[in-house]
């Protein structure tokens, strides 16, 4: 991180979180930076808290080395989020010249099924079962594509014909090359929570900054179609996300909350060095037992923190000030600044 640290530019893709991300760091002091995608500029010149838009063709621009020495050269630090990761592969974030929020390492821990399944098993998180193939198909499952999709083309299968259908349908609208490129997940009941923590890699501590749902096309609106017209329609749900809803949860709940959170970062911290630090997300379901089932996590800031750019019912019981996850995130690099200690939150 040699050369980084004074007047620092804060910086992002344009797309998820960004907004959330720049406001934050404006108001913590940084410059402000967003690479944004020619078709996207005219919303983002709207928001006076953007000092400087760099306009690419498309996001894979970033890998370009003209790109990252631009960006290096004006000290510039890069927040990680959803579209980020779906963007660039492991590989590439692993080998990018400029500073990293947070640890770079463990995105391919969130991108591969396997690796994801075996950090929250070794976190001692209740996981859904994975399921090895079609023919173990027993009980209820959800089918997913890799990556961070956001619920995209995921489907139900109940039996090795239906995990066929589902297939079929994938491959008939190009969205995958083969059954090879799906995971198969025991599909969990309940309700569906998520949980929004920040660890700071300075003090050591984990703070639940919020809590969410998503609300998801269109198995959140099927309950709205009769039971007799969905039976006549045969309407199979899908999992696109396409916004967030805010939630408390029950105050007795809580303790169990941050113990999940802090059993995750120490498995992080051993089995992902420097661990999980800044932003992470643990996305599960209650079921009707009140028991917590993770079925993902988000190793980086989620979109569903875009609900508190001025905090939340949590952030506001550990700040004075409205404290979103974007303006949190810019508060550890600004204490990393002054303690002289950036390295302890960039990779
Ligand atoms: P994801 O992108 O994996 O967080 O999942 C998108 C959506 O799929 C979630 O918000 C849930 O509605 C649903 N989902 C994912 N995994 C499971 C599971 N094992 N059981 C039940 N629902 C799930």
């Amino acid at each position: 991180m040699a050369g980084i640290g004074r007047d620092l530019s804060i910086a992002t893709l344009g797309s998820h979180c960004s907004l959330q991300v720049l406001k934050g760091a404006k108001d913590e002091g940084f410059k402000t930076l967003l690479l944004c995608e020619k078709k996207r500029v005219e919303l983002y010149k709207r928001f006076k808290f953007i000092d400087e838009i760099f306009v690419v063709n498309s996001f894979s621009e970033l890998l370009d080395n003209s790109c990252q020495e631009r960006l290096v050269q004006s000290n510039t630090i890069i927040i990680p989020h959803g579209t980020f990761i779906a963007y660039l592969s492991s590989e590439q974030i692993e080998q990018l010249s400029i500073p990293v929020f947070g640890n770079k390492w463990i995105f391919r821990w969130e991108a591969d099924r396997e690796l994801k399944q075996k950090l929250m098993e070794a976190a001692g998180l209740v996981v859904p079962r994975s399921i090895g193939s079609k023919n173990e198909i027993h009980g209820l499952s959800i089918v997913k594509l890799h990556g961070a999709a956001g619920g995209r083309g995921y489907f139900l299968a109940w039996d090795k014909k239906s995990f066929d259908d589902g297939v079929e349908k994938l491959i008939k609208h190009k969205a995958i090359k083969s059954e090879n490129e799906l995971y198969i997940q025991e599909y969990a009941s309940g309700v569906p929570v998520y949980l929004q923590f920040f660890f700071s890699a300075i003090s050591k501590e984990i703070e639940l900054l919020g809590i969410d749902r998503r609300y998801e096309s269109d198995v959140d609106g099927i309950g709205r179609i009769p039971a007799r017209e969905q039976l006549a329609l045969q309407q199979e749900p899908s999992y696109n996300v396409v916004g967030n809803i805010p939630l408390v949860l029950r105050e007795s709940l809580l303790p169990e909350v941050f113990s999940m959170g802090e059993k995750f970062t120490k498995a992080a911290a051993s089995l992902v060095p420097p661990g999980m630090t800044g932003p992470f997300c643990i996305e599960g379901v209650y079921d009707s037992q009140g028991s917590f089932i993770t079925f993902e996590f988000s190793a980086r800031i989620v979109a569903g923190t875009n609900l508190y750019p001025e905090g939340s019912p949590y952030s506001c019981l550990i700040f004075d000030e409205p404290m979103s996850m974007g303006r949190r995130i810019a508060r550890e690099i600004k204490i990393a600044c002054e303690q002289n200690a950036l390295d302890k939150v960039l990779t």
